[in-house]
């Protein structure tokens, strides 16, 4: 146990939750509680442009509702607060006038024109488009007389010209970088907000975060965080960057090609213990070759050193194998709580206890995900309808013979058990002398709406015997 690691996750609230994301946020939990440190939600949200209204709101339901819990945050302050970097910003400003008095940071006024310009030049020149670094000549006096005449400017860090850095990322051991390939990083943007860099720099190291553990994306960031460390004299956080997520063709997972915010998913009935276990695999692997963990498992399994390198696949088959596991294996009264609203949503009356128990615990080994338990009971309400078809097979002799000698049967008593109805089954076939298809297909397509499907004493079960008469009344001579 360490009490003193402390890790947190660091969203920027730019709309919804990621997979990628709850990745990056259960593996920090997962470390956070595996070693008896602390797990912290810091919201980045000092970029207005992309700040998209309801997002923190939405982030920390969907969190809640996922089962992540964090030590310290918005609405749980702990020591180290505020929690919100938009409520930092003295903080930020604070620093980033400490780097300008060091002579490591300075003002920059170039234009936006001039900065496209500069880019284009470069990208034909195929070169990498970076600042040209002119500010950096500016005199303090030629700084001061800008500023005085109000114009616009930003705070760049002045990265060393010459050399390369060098650093150990947990994953990949060394790995280093050519300072010439790292540009001059605004740290401080013209409207007084600071940039994801230097906020982020400033703030894990008022948390006092010892391990930095995000996704690969913000690996070539690393050197300019690290050269504000050195700047600071600050000790960095150790880090760790996770491989991408990636669709099945390779591509870096999107947006396009499915679903990536976790809300959707639980939308659509995908459970937290599914969503949870499935991502927990992306990108990390357990000892063995087993594949099926709670949250708790999860804690006690896990370890920085089986978390994988290369990027891991998004593997939509999977999720569904192993949501429709839980769906099927989770305790009953969960699946049946969890299921009520897609039957609200659907308008469909599900007041009576024992028939909606019923009704689960028959749907849920059909599906997948929780929103397709509608299609899955609908033949268990209100009227069915038949088509021109259904109803030439109704017209038959035979089928007619079968319904009235069943509503004939049923109505000698109330409750039926299965067992009773598969008796009724046998017997009726063997009396009216009709076998097969001829008997199965009419009488479970009058009872369920279709020629396929569960065995007839289910169907009953579920219907009860009034509504399964009523069913059968409703195809005699049919028009
Ligand atoms: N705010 C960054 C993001 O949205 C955090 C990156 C980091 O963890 O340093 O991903």
């Amino acid at each position: 146990m360490n009490g003193d690691i402390r890790v947190r996750f660091a969203p920027s609230p730019t709309g919804y939750l990621h997979v990628g994301s709850l990745r990056t946020a259960l593996y920090n939990y997962l470390y956070a509680r595996k070693v008896g440190g602390k797990f912290i939600l810091r919201i980045e949200d000092t970029d207005r442009t992309r700040f998209v209204e309801g997002s923190v709101e939405n982030l920390l339901k969907t969190l809640k509702n996922i089962g992540l819990e964090y030590d310290e945050g918005p609405e749980k302050e702990g020591e180290y607060g505020p929690y919100f970097q938009s409520e930092r910003t003295e903080l930020y400003k604070k620093y980033a006038d400490e780097l300008i008095n060091k002579g490591v940071a300075y003002h920059c006024f170039c234009t936006k024109e001039k900065l496209d310009k500069m880019r284009k030049e470069q990208i034909a020149n195929k070169e990498d488009p970076k600042y040209d670094g002119s500010c950096r000549k500016l005199t303090e006096s030629e700084v001061q007389e800008k500023i005085k005449k109000g114009e616009s400017y930003v705070i760049r860090l002045k990265i060393p010209l010459e050399g390369e850095i060098t650093f150990y990322d947990l994953l990949r051991e060394k790995v280093t970088f050519p300072w010439n390939m790292v540009d001059d990083q605004v740290l401080m943007k013209s409207d007084g907000y600071p940039t994801y860099h230097l906020a982020n720099v400033v703030d894990d190291h008022l948390m006092k975060i010892t391990h930095v553990i995000r996704g690969e994306e913000w690996l070539s960031s690393v050197p300019k965080h690290l050269y504000l460390y050195r700047v600071f004299n600050w000790k960095p956080p150790k880090m760790l960057h996770l491989p991408l997520l990636l669709n099945p063709d390779k591509s870096k997972l999107s947006k396009r090609q499915g679903d990536v915010a976790v809300e959707d998913f639980l939308n659509k009935g995908y459970l937290p213990e599914t969503l949870i276990n499935f991502v927990a695999l992306l990108g990390w692997h357990p000892k063995g070759d087993r594949e099926l963990f709670t949250l708790t498992e999860l804690v006690k399994e896990f370890s920085l050193k089986r978390i994988n390198k290369a990027g891991a696949v998004f593997d939509i088959e999977k999720l569904n194998w192993m949501n429709a596991h839980y769906i099927r294996h989770l305790k009953l009264d969960y699946i049946i709580n969890r299921s009520r609203t897609y039957f609200e949503q659907a308008g469909l009356d599900i007041s009576d206890d024992k028939k909606y128990k019923k009704i689960i615990t028959f749907a849920r080994e059909r599906v997948s995900h929780l929103d397709d338990i509608i299609r899955q009971s609908m033949m268990f309400f209100g009227d069915l309808e038949f088509s021109e078809e259904d109803k030439r097979l109704f017209s038959q002799k035979t089928s007619q013979k079968i319904f009235l000698y069943w509503i004939r049967e049923l109505n000698n008593k109330n409750e039926w058990s299965d067992e009773e109805i598969n008796n009724l089954v046998k017997k009726s076939s063997e009396e009216l002398e009709i076998k097969g298809k001829d008997f199965y297909f009419p009488l479970r397509l009058a009872l369920f709406g279709s020629s396929h499907g569960p065995d007839i004493s289910i169907i009953i079960g579920i219907l009860g015997k009034d509504t399964a008469v009523s069913r059968l009344k409703n195809c005699i001579n049919p028009e």
